[in-house]
């Protein structure tokens, strides 16, 4: 039985658990926040130290990319970290991140680092509003950013910039990437996995939808062959630099018919929950399966697919699983606002199929914690039907 440590003990370990028994993998998880070994569901159950699950393990892998550094660099020493601790280092940090795409040379916004005022007021000069400031380290769903639209704030930004800085209690210096808008026509993703002989294999890139900077809604349907080789291309460029092994994510903006990196994510992503139903083999299995070195399975979409982020709320209206093709995955959180608490997949068997059903589960749940989804049922019916 292949013993996997998971770095990271939330939803992305829970389900690498669940998809990886029927492998009979044994996998646990190390929560950071607690310095424990524990059971990827049952997070009570306590199985010991950092170090004991290292020597226990056969492979190390992360479900999260802002792990202190000290704990990759013990993970990488024992040789078994994949992906590598220099790949989740620097999905990590934002710096890091754009050295690798200009090293690559894979198109992304312009962008300029800011560690202090001078840096800030020369952005300021050399990119053009709206510019969007990120933090360099720990940003996640869209926390740790700002957005500058007119001149008139920029002050303002500055002082709570500087602040953060000030306060960041990170190991490595915190600073703040400074990227223009850009205006995009739509969010898309690409998900893949690449074992350690190099083998390859990709989903089709998903359309992704974000509400206050935090991804909602995730579309997997039949994708344009150009488009879908684009994405390719960046993701064999990229994993082979990196002489990367496991499931990576990478996030695009389409302006046109041409994609523009916004960040990657040296894990399994949001994004490619909807594998779950919508492909064979899920990510999860996927990646677990590159790390453990096996044949990597089918990532063809084998029906349109769309995946519902469940954000702060703790249950449902049941009647949703009496429409086809509808599951839940809960994560088994405590509730708190906007916090992701599951996701919702629904497939159909063709495009039409799928906006219907996006449809009736835009009827059932509450509006308001599902803002977009009435529109983007329309939306989709408009667009498969055209
Ligand atoms: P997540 O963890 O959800 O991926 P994050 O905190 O890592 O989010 P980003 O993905 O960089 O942050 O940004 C969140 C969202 O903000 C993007 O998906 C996009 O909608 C918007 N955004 C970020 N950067 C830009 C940009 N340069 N131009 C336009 N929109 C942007
Ligand atoms: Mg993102």
């Amino acid at each position: 039985m292949t013993k996997v440590l998971v770095l990271g003990a939330g939803q992305l370990a829970r389900m690498m658990d669940l998809a990886g028994s029927p492998l009979n993998l044994d996998i646990t998880a190390f929560d950071p926040r607690t310095n424990n070994v524990v059971h990827p569901i049952a997070n009570e159950y306590t199985l010991g130290s950092l170090e004991q699950g290292i020597n226990n393990a056969d492979v190390i892998t992360a479900e999260f990319e802002h792990l202190a550094h000290d704990v990759l660099e013990q993970c990488q020493a024992s040789g078994k970290l994949l992906p590598s601790s220099k790949a989740i280092k620097i999905g990590g940090d934002r710096r890091l991140e754009k050295d690798l795409l200009e090293s690559c040379h894979v198109a992304n916004a312009k962008h300029k680092i800011i560690a202090n005022y001078d840096d800030f007021t020369a952005a300021l000069g050399e990119l053009s509003l709206p510019i969007i400031f990120k933090s360099a380290l720990e940003g996640y769903d869209g926390k740790g950013q700002w957005r500058l639209k007119s001149m008139a704030q920029a002050e303002t930004i500055w002082s709570e910039m500087e602040e953060f800085i000030k306060q960041a209690k990170t190991s490595v210096p915190q600073a703040i990437v400074a990227e223009q808008m850009v205006p995009f026509d739509r969010e898309v993703s690409i998900v893949g996995a690449r074992n350690s002989k190099g083998e390859v294999a990709v989903y089709p890139i998903t359309e992704n939808h974000h509400t206050d900077g935090v991804l909602s809604v995730s579309l997997a349907l039949p994708v344009e062959d150009a488009l879908q080789q684009q994405a390719f291309e960046v993701f064999s460029k990229l994993t082979q630099a990196l002489d990367y092994v496991g499931i990576l994510a990478i996030e695009f903006f389409q302006v046109g018919d041409s994609l523009l990196v916004n960040e990657i994510a040296p894990r399994v992503h949001n994004s490619g929950h909807w594998t779950q139903q919508g492909a064979d083999t899920c990510q999860f299995e996927n990646h677990l399966r590159a790390i453990c070195n096996m044949p990597l399975g089918n990532t063809e979409l084998i029906r349109p697919t769309a995946m519902v982020n469940i954000l702060g709320e703790d249950s449902v209206p049941e009647a949703i699983l009496a429409i086809a093709g509808v599951s839940i995955h809960w994560y088994g959180k405590e509730k708190r606002a906007g916090r992701k608490m599951g996701h919702i997949n629904v497939s159909g068997n063709n495009g039409i199929e799928l906006a219907t059903k996006l449809g009736q589960l835009g009827e059932i749940l509450d509006t308001g914690a599902y803002p977009d989804l009435a529109e983007f049922a329309a939306k989709l019916t408009r667009k498969v039907s055209a």
